[in-house]
């Protein structure tokens, strides 16, 4: 069986948990890693992994069938993501919602143009998260759908916290509020704020002779991450911030409660939970499912951007549809 040759773009946290991810497949194999780093300065997780720089990428368009794509959102992949997307199949976490249109149509004619498949903002929201929201409002389109995120550390707003003077370091988990899930799951359909939804907590580790108080004051009433939450914050030292919230666990729920029959009498929930002990580790794992069924879309003749609601699941499988039916069906 000739196995699905794999590159990495970015070598970060989502990077690092692909190479791991890739181990799990029997059916592919990385090539290597790209960076825009000095390839000898990076340690792969794996002894023994070929780092190359982003140029020389360009001369390995017949060594690699699909790149998973793991730079950040925020400033990394509107650039690299219509780059890649002229020379190979990609597979992305692209995750700034509001701009996925844009994002799309940008790899969208870049991928038809060189005729390759470039799956865009996989993982679990957007990616997993997605899917269960459309298949549960294809089924019961009488209804309401709530997401729910957490517990977990959100990077975005953690980073918020140690760019504020004063801050040596920081983690701040999204908590979702029981009240508003248990009335969800009720099926009261409640209208919920965002203070309602989800709440906020914050650990932080301060500079020596940081003002607390002017601190405490700076996170709570910071525009669009913290104003328009309730939020906790606790001053802790560095070594209880290693100890005691080590690692990127996150997850979430959506939840969606349907109405069907004459009146609409009868009640139906569907509920989608992830709990997920390393936010980086689940997100690479979904992209590597994804990455097959790019690779195979192409090979079928298809190219242009998709999303994950685009991909039909059995394209995710290492399985044959026949090991399908049998094991699954
Ligand atoms: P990181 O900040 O760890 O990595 C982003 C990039 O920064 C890397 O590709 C790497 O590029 C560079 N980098 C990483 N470490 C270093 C370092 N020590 N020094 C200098 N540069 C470094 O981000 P994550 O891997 O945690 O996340 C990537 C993206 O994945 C996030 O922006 C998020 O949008 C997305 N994501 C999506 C999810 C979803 O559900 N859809 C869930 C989780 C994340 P290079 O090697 O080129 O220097």
């Amino acid at each position: 069986m000739n196995k699905i040759r794999i590159g990495i773009v970015g070598y970060g946290n989502l990077g690092k948990s692909v190479e791991l991810g890739i181990r799990q497949n029997e059916d592919m194999e990385l090539v290597g890693v790209f960076t825009r780093r000095d390839p000898s300065s990076i340690k792969t997780v794996t002894p023994g992994v070929n780092v190359f720089t982003m140029d020389e990428s360009k001369q390995m368009t017949e060594q690699i069938d699909v790149m998973v794509l793991c730079g950040g959102s925020m400033s990394d992949m509107p650039v690299q993501g219509p780059e890649f997307a002229s020379l190979f199949n990609t597979v992305d976490g692209y995750d700034t919602h509001a701009r996925i249109p844009e994002y799309f149509a940008a790899m969208d004619k870049n991928a038809l143009e060189s005729q390759k498949v470039c799956i865009i903002a996989s993982g679990w929201d957007p990616g997993m998260f997605s899917i269960n929201r459309l298949y549960a409002e294809a089924i019961l389109p009488a209804g309401d759908t709530y997401t729910f995120w957490g517990k977990g550390i959100s990077q975005g707003h953690s980073d918020a916290l140690r760019r504020i003077k004063g801050v040596k370091d920081a983690k701040q988990y999204t908590i979702p509020k029981d009240q508003a899930i248990n009335a969800v799951r009720r099926g009261e359909m409640p209208e919920l704020s965002t203070r309602e939804k989800h709440w906020r907590e914050c650990f932080v580790v301060l500079e020596e002779g940081a003002d607390k108080e002017r601190i405490k004051q700076e996170i709570k009433t910071m525009p669009n991450y913290f104003a328009d939450y309730d939020t906790e914050v606790h001053f802790i030292t560095e070594e209880e911030l290693i100890k005691d919230h080590p690692g990127l666990p996150h997850g979430g729920l959506v939840i969606h409660h349907g109405r069907t029959g004459l009146d609409e009498k009868h009640h139906h929930v569907i509920e989608y939970r992830l709990a997920l002990d390393s936010n980086p580790d689940f997100t690479a794992n979904v992209l590597v499912a994804f990455a097959r069924a790019a690779y195979r879309l192409n090979r079928e003749g298809v190219s242009g951007a998709k999303t994950v609601v685009d991909i039909a699941p059995a394209y995710l499988s290492s399985k044959s549809a026949e090991e399908l039916r049998r094991s699954l069906i």
